[in-house]
């Protein structure tokens, strides 16, 4: 199927690894000029490499903070006008809801919250006076079915899924699509990170960790970033023009609800 996207300019946020560098990697695959961003220079120019020599297509790779002013400001300026945006950062970590203070909340607002609403922002008006875009937010299974040592990933990512429920019906008229993509497990950094903690905490190896969390998934096993980054691609192809505002789960079938 010709997603219908070929030539399209894209800024990915936090692409370059995990799930981000999933949804880069497929949009190039469908010809899609890329914006990739990340903190570390070196692994983000190295995957801007790779997806130039795997796609010929072209990527423009800029190292920043996305969640800061500075960051968002630097990535705009080099990015210019984009007809997708898909938006990324890391996740909170995980804890206890005696612990977490102001700033902690603070923090987990302005990097999964705010910073996404900053970028669709900036970036809408142009896809609306072109008539045409696609803005998919990498949210969380925790939006629908909370996690409780994620709570601050449950709060941040639930106010963006407000505003987006809101914004993405005043936008769709002049062609712009707004869509949350929720990430169940994954084997990406991010899992090993949180597999790590939940070993620790019980005393038990990482692998067991693991396979103890693969066990509890209906699929039986982790998500890819190739099956993300593909549902991804979709949801910013021509055909996803009628999908406004909607949470899409791929989750293996872990959160347990009829709808
Ligand atoms: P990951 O494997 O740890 O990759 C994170 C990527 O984001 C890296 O490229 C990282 O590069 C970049 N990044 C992190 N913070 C950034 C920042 N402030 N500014 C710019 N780039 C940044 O994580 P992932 O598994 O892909 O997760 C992506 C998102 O999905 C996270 O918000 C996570 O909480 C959420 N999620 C993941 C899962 C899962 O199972 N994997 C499940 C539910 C939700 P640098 O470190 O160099 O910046």
């Amino acid at each position: 199927m010709d997603l219908g996207i070929s030539g399209k300019r894209a800024l990915v946020c936090a692409s370059s690894k995990g799930l981000g560098r999933g949804c880069a990697e497929m949009l190039a695959a469908n010809g899609v000029n890329l914006v990739m961003n990340a903190r570390g220079a070196e692994a983000l120019e190295k995957a801007a490499e790779d997806l130039r020599a795997a796609h010929g297509v072209e990527v423009m790779a800029i190292a920043a903070d996305i969640t800061t002013e500075e960051g968002r400001a630097k990535v705009l300026a080099a990015a210019g006008d984009v007809d997708i945006l898909v938006n990324n950062a890391g996740g909170p970590p995980p804890g206890s809801w005696q612990d977490w203070e102001r700033e902690d909340f603070i923090k987990a607002l302005d990097a999964n919250m705010l910073t996404p609403i900053a970028l669709m922002k900036a970036l809408m008006p142009g896809m609306m006076a072109r008539g045409w875009g696609r803005v998919v937010n990498i949210t969380s299974q925790s939006v629908k079915a909370p996690i409780a040592v994620l709570g601050l990933s449950n709060s941040a990512r639930a106010g963006l899924t407000g505003y987006v429920a809101g914004t993405s019906r005043q936008v769709a008229g002049k062609g712009v699509i707004i869509n949350n993509l929720l990430p169940g497990i994954h084997a990406t950094d991010r899992a090993v990170s949180l597999d790590t903690a939940a070993a620790a905490q019980d005393g038990i190896t990482l692998e067991e960790a693991m396979d103890r969390r693969a066990a509890t998934i209906p699929a039986g096993r982790y998500g890819t970033a190739e099956e993300f980054g593909a549902t991804c691609a979709f949801l910013c192809s021509q055909y996803a023009g009628y999908m406004v505002g909607q949470n899409i789960l791929l989750d293996g079938g872990s959160t347990n609800a009829t709808l």
